[in-house]
């Protein structure tokens, strides 16, 4: 659209004015010859939830007015109405254009109903709306929230849309379970270039990243790969890597040691959870999905269906949420206003039950009288606690959503692929590994040849150990010298069929560039 803003004035009285800003449609007024401009309201949508999830929506709204924020609100259903009228997501059609249209979604925890068939809404929203990075500050206040942590200060950023949430799980034999977990180059630069994005945004001097590349070489090795070449793009920034295990017995024991911490999405969801905990509680933590067009902020906790309807739950969480959401849409003074009240109230030792302690709390509240405190502090700051400051970006949204395709990583060419083997699963029971293989071997032809076979990973042909324990689930790795065509595996499959077994995957083996893209 082209934008205009024409006035014309005759000395001090505006005669005429035509606009067409995208930004300020139906934002100003002529009154008695002076021009108003009016504030510019951002369109978004919320969902006020389940349990708990209205008390404390009300709550943040109530600060959120109160101090301030210019925001057009569109209400949309979601969660246990929804699921319950018959909907399995939880999310009803037409809520889906409201969040197209504001791209703004502030969202109350939501009670997933007890018994099969009902899917994650969470889920299903991070994946259709693109919403790749999950970002949680995760901070102590001591000495007025009991924690072991007193200078914590750690950013997680978790991958959202990949690794083992990609829901693809079979049965495949009778004892045999697989989920599957995928990792992407693109999903890996868009979540590391988010991650160090952030820390240049909001000046953090390290970003750290934990994978299990030890043991899963190929998916994390992926994810520690792309983070060391993104990592070599930022020189400000200090960047290391952990092995998670490790990583996570150093964050829950030295959280002050880490800055902003990125990682795939399993360690991510259960890592962010710890470290809200050991700051001083879930119930404190808000937190933001953002993908390159849409974004959702929340609290981190669920509905707490035992406390609904009591005016007892905090609703701190989803206000520090809400400010992840102003800052978002650029809002920065409101999110300075909302969240220095917040501080305030909390070191003025206002508590509702859940953090509330005898020794450093002065008044026990419930949801509204907790709102009402941090309205009263609008305009305050806390004096033990650091202030926060939030600066302006220029633009509309301030948020870091760059794509992953500006990076140096993406522009490198293509490989050079070729199909050497394939790995055939079956599954077998009454026979022997000795057994199985041999019958397997002579099904050699078109220059595959039968390498190995193992179960739950472990080679048990030839030359097993008879102490190796087996299950019903065998992999038949067939390997050629040259490069192979599928009609040499459809070929395959059918002699292997014919002999008696069941097979039921196969995983063709390929090399990228003349390296092998399969664990050894
Ligand atoms: P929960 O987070 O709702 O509650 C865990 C504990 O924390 C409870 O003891 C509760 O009383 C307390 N708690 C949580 N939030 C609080 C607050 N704001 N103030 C005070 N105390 C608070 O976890 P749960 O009990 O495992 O799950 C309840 C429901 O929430 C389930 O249906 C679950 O599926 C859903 N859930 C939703 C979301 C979401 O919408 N994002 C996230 C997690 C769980």
């Amino acid at each position: 659209m082209n934008q205009f803003l024409s006035v014309v004035t005759h000395g001090a009285q505006v005669i005429y004015v035509r606009a067409q800003l995208s930004s300020l449609e139906n934002q100003f007024q002529i009154q008695k010859g002076t021009l108003f401009i009016m504030a510019t309201k951002t369109p978004i949508t919320v969902a006020h939830g389940d349990g708990i999830g209205p008390e404390i929506m009300a709550a943040t709204l109530h600060i959120l007015e109160a101090a301030g924020a210019q925001l057009d609100i569109e209400t949309i259903e979601i969660g246990e109405k929804v699921y319950l009228a018959g909907n399995s997501a939880g999310i009803a059609p037409e809520a889906w254009d409201s969040l197209r249209r504001t791209k703004v979604f502030l969202k109350a925890p939501i009670t997933t109903p007890q018994g099969g068939g009902y899917r994650s809404l969470n889920v299903t929203v991070r994946k259709a709306l693109g919403l790749y990075a999950n970002v949680r500050p995760c901070v102590s206040y001591h000495p007025f929230v009991k924690t072991k942590h007193p200078v914590m200060d750690v950013v997680i950023v978790r991958e959202n849309e990949e690794d083992l949430y990609a829901g693809i799980e079979y049965r495949q034999t009778n004892d045999m379970m697989l989920s599957l977990k995928l990792i992407s180059r693109p999903g890996c630069e868009k979540i590391v270039r988010y991650a160090f994005e952030y820390a240049r945004r909001f000046n953090r001097k390290k970003v750290t990243c934990f994978t299990k590349d030890n043991i899963m070489k190929i998916s994390d090795g992926l994810f520690h790969k792309v983070f060391d070449e993104i990592a070599a793009e930022y020189a400000d920034i200090e960047n290391e890597h952990w092995i998670v295990d490790i990583g996570a017995a150093k964050l829950a024991d030295t959280p002050e040691a880490f800055d902003v911490v990125v990682m795939p999405n399993l360690y991510g969801d259960i890592l962010s959870d710890v470290a809200a905990q050991i700051a001083g509680s879930v119930g404190l933590a808000g937190s933001s999905n953002i993908g390159t067009s849409c974004a959702m902020f929340e609290a981190i906790h669920g509905s707490a269906p035992r406390r609904a309807g009591q005016n007892m739950a905090n609703p701190s969480g989803l206000l520090l949420g809400a400010v992840l959401m102003l800052v978002h849409i650029n809002q920065m003074e409101t999110a300075e206003r909302v969240h220095n009240a917040w501080l305030k109230t909390l070191e003025d030792g206002i508590h509702t039950y859940d953090i509330y302690k005898d020794d450093v709390s002065k008044e026990k509240v419930g949801t509204k009288e907790f709102a009402d405190a941090v309205v009263a502090r609008v305009g305050q700051k806390p004096s033990q606690l650091k202030a926060v400051t939030y600066v302006k970006q220029d633009g509309e949204a301030s948020e870091v959503s760059k794509p992953a395709t500006t990076n140096k990583a993406a522009a490198k060419k293509e490989a050079t692929k070729e199909t050497v083997g394939v790995d055939v699963y079956l599954d077998c029971v009454g026979k022997s590994p000795d057994e199985i293989g041999r019958a397997i071997e002579a099904l050699n032809g078109d220059g595959l040849k039968l390498e190995l076979v193992t179960n739950r990973g472990t080679k048990v042909y030839p030359d097993g150990l008879p102490e190796t324990f087996t299950t019903d689930h065998w992999r038949c790795r067939f390997l050629s010298e040259k490069a192979i065509e599928h009609k040499h595996i459809t070929a395959l499959l059918n002699r292997v069929s014919e002999a008696g077994f069941d097979f039921i995957k196969t995983e063709n083996l390929c090399t990228f560039d003349g390296k092998a893209g399969y664990s050894a």
